[in-house]
C-alpha cells in the first residue's frame, strides 16, 4: 500500500497530476530554482532556531520544527501566497502526532516574505475523518494507471513539472 506523506497530502491540495508524478518516482525538483530557494530559507531559519525545537520522525514523516513543551509544529514557507496546501501539510503533521499520542498539538505557519503567521488549531474528530479521507484519495490517485491531466492554472508556471507538462507548447 502507498505510504502517504505530508508532501503527497500537500500535492493533493495543489495538483493531482503532480501528486501522481511525484509518487511514481518522476522527480524534477532539482531543476526548480524555487525549491532550491525554499530549502535555503529553511536552512537559514534553522540557523536562527533556538534549541527548543526538535526534529520528530513518525512513520517516515519528518517534522523539522516541533516544540515539545508547547506541542507546536512550526513550518516556514517562502513566497507571497498563503496556500491551502501549506495548511494541509501542517494538519497532516498534527494528524500523525495525534496517532502517536499527542492529540492536542497545534501548528504555526510562518510566511517571512509576507511577514505573516497563520495558526493551525488542534484537530477535532471531524478533522481526523477528513484527513483519513485525504489518505484514501492519495492512495486512489497514486494507483491510477494513467497520469491525471494537466490542470492549466497559475501555479503551473512555478511548478517543477512545468517543462514536462507543457513540452512542445509555446511559452
Ligand atoms: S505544471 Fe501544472 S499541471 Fe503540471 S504538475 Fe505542475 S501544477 Fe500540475
Amino acid at each position: 500500500m502507498q505510504n502517504v506523506t505530508a508532501t503527497l497530502v500537500a500535492y493533493l491540495h495543489t495538483c493531482r497530476r503532480k501528486l501522481w508524478l511525484h509518487a511514481n518516482e518522476i522527480r524534477m525538483e532539482h531543476t526548480s530554482d524555487l525549491v532550491a530557494e525554499g530549502k535555503l530559507i529553511g536552512d537559514t531559519a534553522y540557523d536562527r532556531r533556538p534549541d527548543k525545537y526538535t526534529q520528530v520522525e513518525l512513520d517516515g514523516i519528518k517534522i523539522d520544527f516541533f516544540d515539545p513543551r508547547t506541542r507546536t509544529v512550526h513550518e516556514t514557507k517562502r513566497g507571497r501566497a498563503v496556500e491551502a496546501a501549506h495548511r494541509a501539510q501542517v494538519r497532516y503533521y498534527l494528524y500523525k502526532l495525534r496517532q502517536h499520542g499527542v492529540a492536542d498539538a497545534s501548528g504555526i505557519i510562518e510566511y517571512p516574505d509576507l511577514r505573516k503567521t497563520e495558526a493551525v488549531p488542534p484537530l477535532t474528530e471531524a478533522d481526523v475523518l477528513e484527513i483519513e479521507g485525504w489518505e484514501a484519495e492519495v492512495r486512489r490517485i497514486v494507483a491510477l494507471e494513467q497520469c491525471p491531466p494537466v490542470i492549466r492554472v497559475k501555479i503551473c508556471s512555478s511548478c517543477s513539472y512545468y517543462d514536462l507538462c507543457y513540452a512542445g507548447e509555446e511559452a
